[in-house]
């Protein structure tokens, strides 16, 4: 009736239809990005707290467009996850960290992983272990230096493809970490049925080190909980010594966050190992 469609009308504020105009024009903008080459993929070091050693290295993306600026991937991965874009974006991605390693290793800069950030829509993808293989060859990386991060979520939003897939990259050697640990709905079952290498403790809790003894409780839990279950721990968002000190007491395994580097293009973060391997 004509009553509901004037109240179907009241959803939509004049912000909400600027911002959906935004996303339209940004969806557009989106798919030429990869071919005007405006994505970047930036890197941020993880460092073993048993050596102090640089161990890894997350790779995490970038746009920078000529008229939005630089678009967080906060607002851009969702809308590349709706449109499909996802999947070309995620084998760019996965391309180039692993050529940076790679190069990386040719430098001989010390042993490091590469961790690359997945979406569920790659995840539900047959053929994704093939083309994860695929990008490996080309670069001729051995795949245990590859590390998928993928969050709780995507792994129980379809936990028996999941598990299918996980087996499936886990026979190729490729490490798997769950990203954003504990924020998420996860089964203690299902946490034992995935293949996986690593939790990887979410920042939310770590923001919360010295003021919050929840968070610090959870965070010695989940550190537990992989001790038990015999898996790796990162704790991500790190930004302090009063956060690092208690990750370390606590004995959580790896560490990143800006107390050691903001994310940076590869050139920079090279200069960043050149005076942190000393
Ligand atoms: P995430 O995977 O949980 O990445 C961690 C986010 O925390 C990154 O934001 C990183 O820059 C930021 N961060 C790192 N250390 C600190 C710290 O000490 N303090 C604070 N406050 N923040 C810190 P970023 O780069 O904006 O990425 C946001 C999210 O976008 C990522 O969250 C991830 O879910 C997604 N994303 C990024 N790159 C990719 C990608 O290549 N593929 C997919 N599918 N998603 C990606
Ligand atoms: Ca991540
Ligand atoms: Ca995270
Ligand atoms: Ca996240």
């Amino acid at each position: 009736t004509k009553q509901e469609g004037r109240n179907s009308y009241r959803f939509f504020s004049p912000e909400m239809q600027l911002h959906s105009v935004r996303q339209l024009h940004m969806e557009n903008a989106l798919r030429k990005a990869l071919e005007r080459n405006e994505l970047r993929v930036f890197y941020q070091p993880q460092i073993s707290l048993a050596t102090g050693k640089v161990v890894g290295m997350e790779a995490l993306i970038r746009w920078q467009h000529p008229e939005f600026g630089l678009v967080s991937p906060l607002e851009f991965i969702p809308l590349a996850e709706e449109s499909g874009l996802i999947l070309p974006i995620g084998v760019w991605v996965l391309q180039t960290a692993i050529h940076q390693l790679k190069s990386w290793q040719e430098q001989g800069q010390p042993p490091m992983i590469v961790a690359v950030n997945l979406s569920a829509v790659q995840l539900r993808q047959t053929y994704f272990p093939q083309i994860v293989q695929q990008c490996l060859k080309e670069a001729n990386l051995p795949a245990k230096y590859l590390e998928l991060e993928l969050t709780e979520s995507v792994a129980m939003s379809q936990p028996h493809k999941a598990i299918a897939m996980l087996d499936a990259l886990h026979a190729l050697g490729i490490s798997i970490a769950i990203d954003d640990f504990g924020t998420g709905y996860s089964s203690m079952a299902y946490l034992t049925r995935f293949k996986i290498n690593k939790l990887k403790i979410d920042q939310s809790f770590v923001r919360k080190i010295g003021n919050n003894s929840d968070a610090e409780a959870i965070i010695d839990t989940i550190i537990g909980m992989t001790k038990s279950l015999n898996l790796e721990t990162i704790a991500e968002g790190v930004e302090t010594k009063e956060h690092l000190d208690f990750l370390r007491e606590r004995g959580c395994g790896e560490v990143q966050g800006y107390y050691f580097s903001k994310p940076k293009p590869a050139e920079e973060i090279q200069i960043w190992l050149e005076n942190w391997s000393n």
